[in-house]
């Protein structure tokens, strides 16, 4: 089926319960067994059913199923937010004394988890060029276990050379992971390019009106025997003592997300609330007709600042001025390039000037709104990040970045005339 029917019917079936059209939201914490063998088989995966919130949940049931038929991949797992869905994602593949190789181009937060405070944990990064993968294979070691980009970077608009990463990381036998949720599963779908997982913030284009926070996991077919056969991750084909010596790959069940759920959401707990989930469900039936508007508000709003003589550079992977405009229109559906664009002005100043004049553009640290969005990511987002790193991860002091909403775009290019005046 085409992508805009499973946003709208995947996973749900409606002849269940109630025959609701709208997803029920299960807002329970515990489910009651039927009897001791019923519990005793549930825990021991014999019979698949929910046993408590933290681990499965009919409604996030719904929405992984979903993601899973739109970013046609083998298994997915909703989580508390996109920086636990990144964490999972790589503490699943790496311990203490592993490195994983980081994009240089690369959300703020990215960043800090993986450079700060899983480096705390024993892990080191190093950190390759996503835009053109140089000096990837250069990086690569007995202990590296994950290769982390951004399909289409925030906040940098960067596209990733996502076929030469993927052919690299395959060579070696390393897995690839990709957070799409700039592009979101409506421009791209990674996997369908070779990538081993997909991670989104949901809290962006999947709501797409910023009222709930969510993140999500999504495996591709095949790790199962990706895994058993790979020396590198012998996690997944040996006996894992915490859960009665389990064995990941031997099961019929694709093992990435299902060892995420088992034993990481088990311990670490950071789970999707069942709300969240309906509003995400929600989000996703009308994701590409928004990202379609999104990218075209995108486009016009770019052409105008691009005639501007107080801006001197436009970061928007549309334009035919743009390092990855090849990239987006090989990768994109229809080329568009969702609605997050950045420009750079004269000054730290300036920025923060144009900042402080806009009306209808909200300063909102947000992207993928239904409202126009405007921030200064070397004063907010990325001012955590020390002055050395910020210019090595492409921030510029005087870049603006802008989610362009669902507005008329005559109405946000009317308010950016008169923020510069
Ligand atoms: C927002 C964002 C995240 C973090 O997601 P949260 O849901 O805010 O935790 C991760 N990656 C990218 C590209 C993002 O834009």
């Amino acid at each position: 089926m085409e992508q805009q029917t499973l946003a709208i019917h995947a996973g749900y079936d409606k002849t269940f319960g109630y025959g609701s059209m709208s997803v029920p939201i299960e807002q329970t914490t515990a489910y009651a067994f039927r009897d001791a063998d019923h519990a005793a088989n549930l825990f021991s995966l014999k019979e698949l059913g929910p046993i408590y919130s933290r681990l499965t949940n009919p409604t996030l049931d719904v929405l992984e199923k979903r993601y899973v038929a739109l970013e046609k991949g083998a298994s997915a797992i909703a989580v508390a937010s996109g920086q636990s869905a990144i964490f999972y994602a790589i503490a699943n593949l790496a311990e203490a004394g592993d490195n994983v190789l980081m994009s240089n181009k690369l959300y703020g937060g990215s960043v800090t988890l993986l450079a700060h405070t899983m480096k705390r944990f024993g892990l080191s990064v190093k950190v390759f060029d996503c835009e053109n993968a140089d000096n990837l294979e250069t990086l690569i070691d007995d202990k590296t276990k994950a290769i982390f980009f951004e399909s289409l970077s925030n906040p940098q608009i960067a596209v990733s050379d996502v076929e030469k990463i993927v052919a690299i990381a395959k060579k070696h036998g390393v897995i690839t992971v990709c957070d799409n949720t700039v592009a979101t599963a409506a421009l791209f779908n990674p996997i369908t390019w070779g990538v081993d997982v997909v991670v989104h913030s949901a809290s962006k284009y999947t709501d797409g009106q910023g009222r709930a926070i969510g993140g999500i996991v999504v495996e591709r077919e095949g790790l199962n025997e990706f895994f058993a056969s790979n020396p590198r991750y012998t996690h997944f084909s040996l006996p894992d003592e915490s859960y009665h010596g389990l064995v990941y790959t031997s099961l019929p069940l694709p093992c990435f997300c299902l060892r995420i759920r088992l034993a990481l959401l088990r311990d670490i707990g950071a789970c999707m609330s069942p709300f969240n989930a309906w509003l995400l469900i929600n989000g996703l039936e009308t994701l590409s007709l928004r990202v379609e508007r999104h990218s075209k508000n995108a486009l016009e709003v770019a052409k105008f600042l691009e005639s501007c003589p107080n801006v001197k550079g436009v970061n928007y992977p549309a334009l035919e001025s743009h390092k990855g405009y090849a990239k987006a229109k090989k990768y994109f559906k229809d080329g568009y390039a969702s609605g997050l664009l950045s420009f750079d002005v004269g000054s730290f100043e300036e920025a923060k000037s144009i900042i402080n004049s806009v009306k209808l553009f909200s300063v909102v640290v947000n992207i993928g709104d239904s409202k126009s969005l405007i921030t200064h990511p070397a004063s907010t987002t990325h001012s955590q990040i020390p002055a050395d790193e910020l210019i090595k991860s492409g921030i510029n002091p005087a870049t603006i970045r802008l989610s362009i909403g669902l507005e008329d775009p005559k109405d946000l290019i009317e308010d950016l005339k008169k923020a510069f005046n």
